[in-house]
């Protein structure tokens, strides 16, 4: 099974990171690398690319480009 397929987009077309959900089941993923992360780390993280980037000390999400930006929900 591909990553793809456990994953639903929840939400996309995001303007700003305050619209963005979190949950322990949601994550935010990066459509230039493609990569997932979870939307409540435990530490600080980014994508490989650097255009999602959480930061778990101020609570603080950062994205460059919201058109790869979108938040999925993890399927059991
Ligand atoms: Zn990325």
């Amino acid at each position: 099974m591909s990553e793809k397929e456990k994953h639903v987009v929840a939400q996309k077309g995001l303007t700003d990171t305050s619209q963005a959900k979190r949950g322990k089941d949601l994550y935010y993923h990066c459509g230039i690398c493609g990569a997932y992360i979870p939307s409540q780390p435990e530490d600080s993280i980014s994508c490989k690319c650097a255009n999602i980037i959480i930061d778990v000390e101020y609570v603080r999400l950062l994205v460059k480009d919201f058109s790869k930006f979108s938040v999925v929900r993890q399927l059991p």
